[in-house]
């Protein structure tokens, strides 16, 4: 066969769809803008010390969960040391004074709840059934896959969480708590799907960890098994242009010039971005226009923090903290009330840590609050920008005293990412955390499909289907099953986890 696949950016979308696409017979290449592969899955040191930059912790990775099969399929369980989070309390909610606990497992979930909320026993049972329907009921999540399924019940498409959560119990307390986790997918009440959030939730139930040493070790060992098979990956080659004849797509050409031929193409940037590099009447006005028209997640902003040796125990939960009792409404912040909540976690640099090397908390921030220096050069973009950041890195850090006390004093030092960081290194829309946003009242509108306008460009990616290591390896299964077959990849997988 040997033909010949470009794929634009080795995110972990780009990166699982080269290693499908070389398992079975394809010649992959894969370019990527920056010296780092991984996209979110990057890291950076400083200091000797690890920070992650996007993926933080994975879930149903236990033998025989859907994450282990595909770990075990992309021969990424060899290589990718993980360590459990605290099976009790895997996740902390702080909201309105209050500490509540997500716990792995579904009667441990529901009787912590249920210490807190005792009348609501049976609502928390409720909800945790209808989780568990949403990823049964989903074909390639609970592997049912056939040719003729739809991909999710557009029952769950078509309804919002936020809906959802309100009818599931009457406790306007535990409807927040329930929906407490959605920073994960950056939830926007009345428009994220329900889907969006029960298959996240149902994925962290099942089992929760931390990757050892840092998420860049997926992208690494991903990159050694395509190599092996015969694939390439260049770093340091920015795509500037998808270059078409009258039918479809040719080459492509790297910022540097050089440009290179392929019989497929795949990309695994945004599609918005996609469209930039792409000139040609085979794109339709009306489809760029809807494309070009999607509103994108929330950005973040995030201090790093390297802790004084040995003065701060490790963590195993991450800590979600509200200052507000609605949870839902924390995008829309003022000057004066910012940061409305944040995310607090450990990062894990070895398998049995007493103490913690280094943490980071982010809190949702806006591009708005950082435009005025797009375009400036990474590290020289003026001392506003460096006084706006430290002055953020205050505040939160401030707010994070109030919930951790030990924190502050045990700080050695801090580093700080912004939106306009997110842009620069993954190429995401305004430094969108999670790509464009899914909205339950134009479910198809706000859909990408792996397919264009162009038949042999495809595209992959937390933009198709759904972000997260889940829906981003089900993404590239669909993007890849354009080429070898979906049933046969779900049938592989099968194979191999019976086999291995
Ligand atoms: C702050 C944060 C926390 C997260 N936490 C978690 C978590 O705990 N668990 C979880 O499962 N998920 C988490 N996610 C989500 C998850 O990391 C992403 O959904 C997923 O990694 C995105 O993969 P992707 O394939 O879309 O590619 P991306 O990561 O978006 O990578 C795209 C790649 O394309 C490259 N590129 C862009 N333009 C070009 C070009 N013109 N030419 C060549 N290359 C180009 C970029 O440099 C980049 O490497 C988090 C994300 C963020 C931002």
């Amino acid at each position: 066969m040997d033909k010949h696949v470009i794929i634009i950016g080795s995110g972990l979308g780009g990166l699982t769809c080269g290693y499908i696409l070389a398992k079975n017979g394809y010649r992959v290449c894969i370019m990527e803008k920056n010296t780092q592969i991984g996209g979110c899955l990057q890291t950076f040191t400083r200091h000797g010390i690890k920070y992650e930059t996007g993926m933080h912790y994975i879930g149903s990775i236990e033998e025989g969960q859907i994450l282990h099969r595909f770990f075990h399929y992309l021969s990424l369980l060899p290589d990718v040391k993980l360590r459990p989070l605290n099976t009790k309390a895997y996740d902390i909610v702080s909201i309105a004074g209050q500490r509540f606990s997500f716990a792995n497992e579904k009667e441990d979930f529901i009787q912590t709840l249920a210490q807190d909320f005792p009348q609501e026993v049976e609502d928390i049972r409720r909800y945790y059934k209808v989780i568990g329907d949403v990823a049964n009921d989903s074909p390639l999540y609970s592997f049912r896959y056939k040719d003729s399924l739809t991909l999710l019940n557009p029952l769950y498409v078509k309804r919002s969480a936020s809906e959802f959560l309100s009818e599931i119990t009457a406790n306007p307390l535990l409807q927040q708590v329930l929906a407490a986790n959605l920073p994960l997918y950056a939830g926007v009440p009345c428009k994220t799907p329900l889907y969006i959030h029960a298959l996240i939730r149902d994925f962290y139930h099942k089992s929760t960890c931390r990757i050892v040493g840092g998420s860049d070790a997926i992208a690494r060992s991903l990159a050694c098994s395509i190599r092996s098979m015969g694939g390439e990956i260049h770093p340091r080659a920015e795509v500037s242009t998808i270059n078409c004849n009258d039918v479809q797509a040719t080459s492509v050409t790297l910022k540097s010039g050089e440009e290179i031929s392929g019989d497929y193409f795949i990309s695994n940037i945004h599609p918005q971005r996609t469209l930039g590099l792409l000139c040609t009447p085979l794109i339709r006005k009306s489809y760029r226009e809807r494309i070009m028209g999607l509103k994108n997640t929330i950005s973040s902003f995030t201090v790093y923090i390297q802790f004084k040796k040995d003065r701060v125990l490790y963590f195993n939960s991450n800590l979600y903290h509200y200052n507000t009792n609605d949870v839902w409404n924390c995008t829309h912040y003022t000057e004066a009330d910012w940061p409305k909540n944040f995310m607090y976690m450990h990062l894990c640099s070895s398998a049995n840590q007493q103490y913690a090397d280094a943490g980071i908390v982010f809190a949702y921030m806006d591009f708005r609050d950082v435009a005025r220096w797009k375009g400036t050069p990474v590290g020289r973009r003026g001392e506003a920008y460096e006084t706006f950041k430290q002055q953020k890195a205050e505040r939160l850090l401030d707010e994070l005293k109030k919930q951790m006390p030990d924190v502050r004093d045990n700080i050695e030092r801090y580093y700080t990412s912004t939106p306009l960081t997110y842009l620069d290194y993954t190429g995401t829309e305004d430094g969108s955390m999670y790509g464009i946003l899914r909205d339950c009242t134009e479910p198809m509108q706000t859909v990408v499909s792996q397919r264009t306008k162009i038949s042999n460009l495809f595209q992959v990616g937390q933009n198709i289907n759904s972000h997260g290591i889940l829906g981003v390896i089900i993404g590239s299964i669909i993007t890849s099953g354009e080429f070898v077959g979906v049933n046969t990849i779900m049938q592989q997988i099968k194979n191999s986890y019976c086999n291995g």
